[in-house]
């Protein structure tokens, strides 16, 4: 099999961010001399199950036809990334099969340092390609005290990475401003993310502040070209949820497992700190100010059985609420980190039912064509 014999690139996504990618001999001196390529950010976490220091690796990487994927890397992976004279392309080592793919470009704003002199990657992160991403604040509390989500590997992650704790709303729209004039219009939303207060409604106006600073940047400066997008814990106080109207395009809260069990033990920060029910709670709150289709569940596929995920997709569905559905990967130093890892087969029944899910209440994916993790953009276009 090759290009001009695949059925699907969606399946061949969930494929490979099922198996993860390993790197074939001399892929890495060959990537990394193309500066031109980008290199791997690790602003939420680690998804290599290898530690690589300061050498430069992929982070993503487009199919033939566009679609987005990770560059998850496992050592004993199927799949390898290679470069050859005609450029790069993907190997299924199995039926020693190729697939032409590209790497997204270095943005130039990363050669650039804001006004405070800290380098801009520092502050911001391309995700995706076309996703400007602020992660904020750069720590959970879980950590501090065991209960983070079992699948994460952000404390440990933090340990290596030089992007900063806190992300000042001034600094945010510098870098905004900045990637616009660099890179063009290649950056078509913001992404705000982060770990978790240890005070849910503080954190919860911290985040609000930023997303008001890209909002009004967005507005005064690129003409409200980009769209507003925010990943966050819910309040406790759901009165605070307001000041989001007319200020982010698309709220996330990410249940992770739906679950109730599941979610105790996987999810024992959040079980125990906040509460599946006040999270479900949450969701009617959200849908209440911002509308159907613009408030998102996120869930992880492959932690859980397929029909829990499907029951949730419905029952979000019926009360406006979109899934978003990111795969399961183990992130190395996450307590899951040895995990099994998802079998094609159920993620893939989980994408069949999610595009049925998302026709039928006209849905749109989180991040369009920009989730490298997820299976939104496929759902959307019912490509499964
Ligand atoms: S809430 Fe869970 S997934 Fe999110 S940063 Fe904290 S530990 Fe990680």
């Amino acid at each position: 099999m090759s290009d001009s014999d695949v059925l699907s690139y969606a399946e061949l996504k969930v494929d490979v961010l099922c198996n993860g990618v390993a790197y074939a001999e001399g892929f890495l001196p060959a990537y990394a001399a193309r500066p031109d390529w980008i290199g791997k950010r690790r602003a939420y976490g680690n998804s290599d199950l290898a530690q690589f220091g300061t050498t430069k690796v992929p982070q993503e990487f487009r199919l033939k036809d566009g679609t987005i994927c990770s560059a998850n890397f496992v050592p004993s992976s199927p799949y390898q990334l290679s470069i050859s004279e005609e450029g790069p392309y993907l190997l299924d080592t199995r039926k020693d099969t190729a697939f032409q793919i590209r790497f997204p470009l270095e943005p130039k704003a990363y050669a650039f340092d804001l006004s405070n002199g800290r380098p801009f990657k520092e502050v911001a992160t391309y995700y995706g390609e076309t996703t400007l991403g602020f992660f904020n604040p750069g720590h959970c509390y879980y950590f501090d005290e065991g209960t983070q989500c079992r699948f994460c590997s952000l404390g440990p992650a933090r340990e290596e990475t030089d992007h900063v704790m806190k992300v000042l709303p001034g600094l945010a729209q510098e870098a905004v401003r900045l990637s616009a004039e660099l890179d063009g219009d290649r950056v078509v939303r913001t992404l705000i993310n982060g770990g978790n207060a240890r005070n849910y409604d503080r954190g919860f106006g911290n985040q609000t502040r930023l997303a008001v600073a890209l909002a009004e940047v967005n507005r005064e400066f690129l003409g409200g070209r980009l769209t507003n997008h925010l990943i966050a814990m819910p309040p406790k106080d759901f009165e605070l949820m307001k000041p989001l109207h007319g200020v982010v395009d698309r709220l996330a809260m990410s249940l992770e497992i739906y679950d109730p069990e599941l979610f105790a033990e996987i999810c024992p920060g959040k079980h125990r700190d906040f509460g599946r029910d006040r999270f479900l709670d949450a969701y009617s709150a959200a849908v209440g100010v911002l509308g159907p289709g613009r408030v998102y569940v996120g869930l992880v596929a492959g932690l859980e059985p397929v029909e829990s995920v499907v029951e949730a997709m419905w029952r979000f569905g019926e009360q406006g609420v979109v899934p978003a559905i990111a795969v399961f990967h183990p992130g190395r130093g996450s307590i899951f980190e040895t995990y099994p890892r998802p079998r094609p087969e159920d993620i893939l029944a989980i994408g069949r039912e999610m595009q049925k899910v998302y026709r039928k209440f006209d849905f749109t994916a989180f991040i369009e064509s920009s989730g490298r993790n997820s299976i939104d953009t496929e759902a959307q276009r019912y490509a499964f």
